[in-house]
């Protein structure tokens, strides 16, 4: 009885299901079992299908395969359950197969096509622009594209939009404005946005830098806008017209015109800080792909040159010598990276003496590395790399860089006053990862404004205007931009607003009204005026429960120092690029009233909020592990901590092609390791012919 339901059970396991295959067969079972499954009808039904579209299955679609695979799945389905569930895999697996080959063969055939396009309407002016502007250069006012369809025609009298740059702020702006709303051209010496945070694993060949980057023409497309190769040299702030440096005559030299605009938006990004160091053109920088290719390339120099029995044990030493300067994100991740390499590849490909001769040193000037996050998180990365053989070296100051070392100094940080100790680490590479600096085009925008004191980039007000640029023309967002945080310059104006009384002082009430105004005017001063009671009895020195002039100006200065500007990463750039394209969206639908009624573009104040940045939180690789940090909350961990990691940038891409690249990337790296060879493809060669960035601050020897 027992054996009967059994058998029952088991037959019932061994019917096949509508998808054709038996459950899960175990080696009792077949024992057990001693009649053979029923047929499947599997073949019966595949081949009504089949025979109904024999044109979509190519040659398995003719009546002869059909009766064929009908007879073998007949032979064998009364044969043993084990044999007949193979032979049923292997003839859905060859169905399956056919299916697809035929898809994809059929995708081609309609695909590839000869079409082509018979005259094209085109201004004239596009192809001979007419010549005006300071510098009588050409105004590029028609594109080549304006006259070809409708919906282009009707892009010509939208106002005009001008991106300058690329990256990360750039892209989200054309992410978040509507199609058509603006004549949008963006202008950048790269054909493509960089997704900068996974740079590091590219120069290590973990992922391949195709699989970071995205076509800025397929980004512009969705706005109907247009693309302009070159870079922003210059701006002419009355004529609303932007200087461009183009290259000329297939990139071997270059000439210059102008692009004019309504509105500008300045997301140039920044350069390295070389804060004086002298040597710095003995070292890499890790900002765009060239360099990580042009590092992944050096590194495997290196490794290279260090096999060869020729070379001499000490420029064994010296080539092995891998010196970060820098112990921010992006230098720890890249020694994090290195490190990865040396201990997952070189040791199984290259002579084992390398990995013992190998050292990747960290030099941070401050008491602790990624010194911007948690303090636990800090003390987890140290600890991470002493565990990985990774030498970090704080409170040191790199004063020179020579072809074949670092010079440094180091600070003894019980003793601020001992002189400090000097040391000299031999170097085969070095990497300058030590913060940023404008770039060439935003120094130029800081030269021609009068009011601009920050060093490292243009002032912006709250709702992003360039400070000192005709109100609503020219913004700023991204690493090129900083938020005014200097409350005393707008001193006298609040004052004049908000002592109401004209008594030459503030009451509390006069106070409450005033903080409230700067809260709005000022998002990032929110935090620091919470306490408002606590601040004016504070700042009341002689206690007649009123504040003077004086007493105001020196409670500014005290929140304006207490004001922390926003960092300069990807999130904020890209926050701040959203902001714009929401505002010039709203904008843009009152646009039509007011070009109607003659009138003026409305003030920014008047119809939209200031920008208010919302952090969610840091992420760093730290070599098969990652830490995270947001709001005092700390995350530091092992494998799980790695793969949250990669799936917050995964979903973070650009686009579904960059994702499924970056996926098999991993994938392959998993599966066959990194690639070792020296092969690289330079994606863009035009692009240190535009740029001077590099070639001033003499980074990138390759
Ligand atoms: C290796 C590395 C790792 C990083 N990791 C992270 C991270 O994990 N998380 C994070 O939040 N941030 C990270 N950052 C920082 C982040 O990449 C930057 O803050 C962000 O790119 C700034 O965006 P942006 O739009 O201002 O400039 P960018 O993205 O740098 O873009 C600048 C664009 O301007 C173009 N350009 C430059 N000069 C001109 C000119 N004269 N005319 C026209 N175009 C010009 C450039 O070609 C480029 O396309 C990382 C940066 C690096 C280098």
């Amino acid at each position: 009885m027992l054996s009967q339901r059994l058998t029952g059970s088991l037959r019932r396991q061994f019917e096949p299901r509508r998808s054709g295959l038996p459950r899960i067969l175990l080696p009792h079972h077949i024992r057990l079992l001693s009649t053979p499954p029923p047929r499947a009808p599997l073949v019966s039904s595949t081949k009504r299908k089949i025979a109904s579209s024999p044109n979509l299955l190519g040659p398995l679609g003719s009546t002869y395969s059909i009766r064929r695979i009908t007879f073998l799945s007949r032979h064998f389905s009364s044969a043993h359950p084990v044999i007949s569930f193979c032979v049923r895999l292997a003839l859905s697996s060859i169905l399956g197969i056919g299916v697809v080959v035929t898809v994809i063969l059929l995708h081609d055939a309609t695909t590839y096509s000869e079409r082509h396009v018979d005259r094209v309407p085109c201004n004239p002016l596009s192809l001979h622009p007419r010549t005006g502007g300071k510098k009588n250069l050409p105004i590029v006012e028609v594109n080549l594209d304006d006259e070809e369809d409708d919906a282009k025609r009707a892009m010509k009298d939208k106002p005009r939009l001008v991106v300058i740059g690329g990256g990360w702020g750039a892209v989200a702006l054309l992410q978040s404005l509507p199609p058509s709303a603006y004549n949008v051209t963006l202008i950048s010496p790269q054909t493509y946005f960089t997704f900068t945070p996974l740079l590091p694993s590219a120069c290590v060949g973990t992922v391949e830098p195709r699989s970071l980057v995205e076509p800025i023409r397929k980004l512009i497309a969705r706005v109907r806008g247009h693309y302009l190769m070159g870079a922003a040299v210059d701006l002419d702030m009355a004529e609303r017209l932007v200087e461009v440096e183009v290259a000329s005559d297939q990139g071997t030299g270059t000439m210059r015109c102008y692009v004019p605009y309504d509105k500008l938006i300045i997301a140039v990004g920044s350069t390295s800080n070389d804060h004086g160091v002298k040597g710095l053109e003995h070292c890499f920088q890790l900002k765009t792909v060239p360099d990580a290719q042009a590092i992944r390339r050096r590194v495997m120099t290196n490794l290279e040159l260090a096999s060869l029995p020729t070379t001499t044990p000490e420029d064994r030493k010296r080539l092995l010598s891998f010196v970060i300067c820098g112990g921010g994100p992006t230098g720890v991740e890249f020694a994090a990276e290195l490190r990865d390499m040396m201990a997952e590849d070189v040791l199984k490909y290259y002579p084992k003496l390398l990995e013992s001769e190998v050292q990747v040193h960290v030099v941070q000037s401050q008491d602790h590395i990624l010194n911007t996050y948690a303090e636990k998180i800090s003390q987890y990365a140290e600890q991470k790399f002493k565990r990985s053989d990774v030498n970090v070296i704080v409170n040191a100051r790199v004063q020179e860089v020579t072809p074949n070392s670092v010079k440094l100094t180091l600070k003894d940080p019980k003793n601020k006053e001992a002189k400090p100790e000097e040391a000299e680490l031999a170097a085969g590479f070095v990497l300058w990862s030590t913060g940023i600096a404008m770039q060439p085009f935003t120094r130029r925008l800081v030269e021609l404004l009068p009011n601009q004191f920050h060093s490292k980039a243009v002032e912006v007000d709250s709702f992003l205007r360039v400070q000192g640029a005709p109100k609503g023309t020219v913004y700023a967002v991204g690493d090129a931009a900083t938020v005014h945080t200097n409350l005393v310059n707008d001193l006298m104006d609040l004052w004049e607003k908000f002592d109401e009384n004209k008594d030459e002082t503030l009451d509390f009430d006069e106070w409450q009204k005033m903080s409230k105004h700067i809260k709005q005017k000022y998002p990032l001063a929110s935090k620091n005026l919470e306490r408002l009671r606590e601040l004016f009895d504070e700042f009341d020195k002689d206690q007649d429960q009123r504040l003077s002039l004086n007493e105001v100006a020196e409670m500014f200065q005290h929140l304006s120092q207490k004001m922390t500007s926003y960092p300069a990463t990807a999130q904020v750039a890209s926050q701040q690029g959203k902001y714009l394209g929401k505002k010039f969206s709203k904008l843009a639908r009152q646009y039509k009233v007011l070009r109607e009624n003659d009138m003026p573009d409305l003030d920014d104040e008047a119809f939209y909020d200031p920008f208010v940045y919302r952090h969610l939180g840091t992420l760093a690789y730290i070599g098969n592990s990652a830490v995270f940090d947001y709001d005092g909350w700390s995350l530091a961990g092992g494998l799980l901590a790695m793969y949250a990691w990669r799936s917050i940038y995964w979903s973070e891409q650009t686009s579904m092609r960059t994702r499924m690249l970056l996926m098999l990337d991993w994938v392959k790296r998993g599966i066959f390791g990194r690639d070792l060879s020296k092969v690289s493809f330079v994606i863009s060669s035009i692009y240190h012919v535009l740029i001077h960035s590099s070639k001033e601050l003499r980074l990138s020897p390759a």
